[in-house]
C-alpha cells in the first residue's frame, strides 16, 4: 500500500521542541502544562507575544527547531521503517518553505527516516497537499493540521489527524500512537 506522511507534529515533535527553545531564547520557565492546553499550532502566547512576534521568534531560531535535536514521536520511525520492509511505499509530504526542503530531506535521513528516491515533496501550501495525496493515489495519509486536513475530508484517501489539542474539533479518525498503525492497517 502506499502511506503518506506529514512531518512536523506528525511525525516529530515540533512545536514542543520549538517551545523550549522560546524558553531558553528568552529566559523564561513557562510550563509543559500551558504548552499542551494550546488550542492554536502556534505556541507564542503563552510567552506573551503576539501573534507577530511570535512569527518573529520562530523564523530566528528556525535553524535550531528544524535542524537540531528535535525528537520523533514514539515509534514513528520504527513504524515507517517496518512498512517499507513489508514492500509499503511511504511518501513525505511536508509544507516546509522551499528554502528548507533538500536539509529536511537530509535531516530525515540522517534521523534514520526511510526516504526513497521521488518520494519526499516539500514547499507546497497546506491547500496544494490534496493534488499530491490525489496525484500519489494514497491508501492513507496522517496530517496534524485542521487547515489540511479540512481540505481532504472527501478524498478516497483514508485520511487520518494526529491527536493534538488544535485539532480535536474535526470529526476525523485518529490516530494517537504510531504503535497503532500496524492495528489500523491490519483492519
Ligand atoms: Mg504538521
Amino acid at each position: 500500500m502506499r502511506f503518506g506522511f506529514d512531518i512536523d507534529d506528525t511525525l516529530i515533535n515540533l512545536r514542543e521542541h520549538a517551545f523550549h527553545l522560546y524558553n531558553k531564547k528568552l529566559n523564561k520557565d513557562v510550563e509543559l502544562a500551558a504548552f499542551k492546553a494550546l488550542t492554536t499550532l502556534e505556541i507564542h502566547e503563552p510567552f506573551g507575544l503576539t501573534a507577530e512576534e511570535g512569527t518573529a521568534m520562530w523564523n530566528s531560531l528556525a535553524e535550531e527547531i528544524y535542524y537540531t535535536t528535535c525528537p520523533a514521536f514514539d515509534g514513528a520511525v520504527e513504524t515507517l521503517q517496518q512498512l517499507v520492509k513489508d514492500g509499503h511505499e511511504v511518501f513525505y509530504i511536508t509544507a516546509r518553505n522551499a528554502e528548507h526542503c533538500e536539509r529536511t530531506k537530509d535531516w530525515l535521513i540522517q534521523n534514520q527516516f526511510p526516504v526513497q528516491e521521488g518520494h519526499f515533496f516539500c514547499g507546497m501550501k497546506d491547500g496544494e497537499k490534496i493534488r499530491i495525496i490525489e496525484d500519489l493515489q494514497l491508501d492513507y495519509y496522517f496530517d496534524d493540521k485542521p487547515a489540511v486536513l479540512e481540505t481532504l475530508l472527501d478524498a478516497p484517501t483514508k485520511v487520518y489527524a494526529i491527536d493534538n489539542s488544535y485539532n480535536r474539533e474535526l470529526k476525523i479518525p485518529r490516530l494517537t500512537s504510531w504503535f497503532e498503525l500496524k492495528e489500523i492497517i491490519a483492519k
